[in-house]
């Protein structure tokens, strides 16, 4: 127990550590090549560098080819620490982070941080950095404290978490389930509010559609000759929302507690004004509580669609560029929520709660 608060103790004493982590981090911007990057690779050779300053000498890399990277392979890191029992406690962060969106809706430079008070600013830094910091620092703590944990410690540094975790986790699942116990905890700090009472139990389901329509190009004085792909589009758009009804199952650990049917991107159709453009494609991200059929929802999608096309005289295409179903949610009464709540209890003396994600 002296050395559990010794640790406990001495990770609060951390901030110019996490400030280095975070500032360091956040200046190697680490996209996937579906957010329109290069990937993670020089933001994993730092980590891996950290590691082993910090004296962990179990790590391997479970990197998943990607052609599209100048690396050829999307890093995924494996860090073990021994504890007294073989049973491992795993936890996981990934490296990868959003596009930074508009720059000029930033006050600051988005891959720098900026400390104000005790708030650091910079993309990244909460999702996923601050879960790798956590780690880094825990790793640090027992090396400088020379402890040895009740339970072994298992780190994982990801890639690709925000575009489905097809080169990241399931690729690591896929290649080395050997390295999971069953009798193992695995906690993933990534969604949370900043009192830290949630406990994320079950995540929805992500599908996200491609919407691609097809009429005529012709003059923006002749649209008689013509069929107008936007038009055709935005009235689909606004059809998007038929799915809300057909799919309203709702489940109250989860905020909001429905599936969400949302458009959101928009390709440029035509360079200039006066053309009437023959093709407009459109993206929806679906969002859908565990159990509900994906594919359902594709036909259901594909079903507006197309009576809307009809309409139109226009075609369309409707397919899913990332579908990945809903996990099992993780029970409540498990040890490892069991377990979580207890240290949330005790350090931060608020009661937590499970819930749910989008
Ligand atoms: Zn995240």
């Amino acid at each position: 127990m002296a050395a559990y608060s010794q640790l406990i103790e001495s990770i609060g004493r951390q901030r110019e550590a996490v400030i280095g982590y975070q500032s360091r981090m956040t200046a190697i911007p680490a996209l996937g090549p579906d957010n329109g990057g290069t990937g993670e690779m020089p933001k994993a050779l730092y980590l891996e560098g950290v590691l082993r300053d910090l004296g962990v000498s179990d790590i391997l890399r479970v990197d998943a080819p990607d052609d599209r990277v100048p690396d050829g392979v999307r890093p995924n890191i494996v860090a073990r620490i021994p504890g007294k029992s073989s049973r491992r406690l795993w936890i996981l962060g990934h490296m990868d982070v959003v596009p930074a969106g508009e720059l000029s809706h930033w006050k600051s430079d988005p891959w720098k941080t900026v400390v104000d008070g005790d708030r650091i600013y910079g993309r990244g830094v909460e999702d996923n950095q601050q879960a790798i910091v956590c780690c880094l620092l825990i790793a640090k703590q027992l090396r400088e404290l020379n402890l040895t944990p009740d339970l072994s410690l298992g780190l994982i540094f990801v890639s690709d978490e925000e575009t489905s975790s097809h080169y990241g986790m399931h690729y690591v699942m896929k290649k080395r389930p050997d390295l999971f116990g069953a009798d193992d905890f695995v906690v993933i700090p990534d969604y949370g509010v900043a009192d830290g009472s949630f406990i994320e139990i079950s995540e929805k389901g992500q599908l996200w559609l491609r919407v691609e329509v097809t009429g005529k190009e012709a003059h923006g004085s002749r649209p008689h000759e013509g069929r107008n792909a936007l038009v055709a589009a935005s009235d689909m758009i606004l059809h998007v929302r038929d799915l809300e009804s057909l799919y309203a199952e709702t489940d109250p650990i989860f905020e909001p507690p429905c599936c969400t049917f949302v458009p959101t991107r928009h390709e440029e159709n035509v360079l200039n004004i006066n053309s009437l453009p023959g093709r407009d494609v459109f993206y929806v991200d679906c969002r859908l509580l565990p159990g509900v059929d994906h594919d359902a929802v594709l036909a259901s999608a594909r079903e507006i669609m197309e009576a809307v096309a009809e309409r139109h005289s226009v075609k369309v295409d409707v397919s899913a560029v990332v579908n990945a179903p809903a996990s099992p949610a993780t029970s409540p009464d498990s040890e490892v929520v069991r377990r979580l709540s207890g240290g949330i209890r005790e350090i931060y003396g608020i009661e937590p709660r499970c819930v749910g994600s989008g």
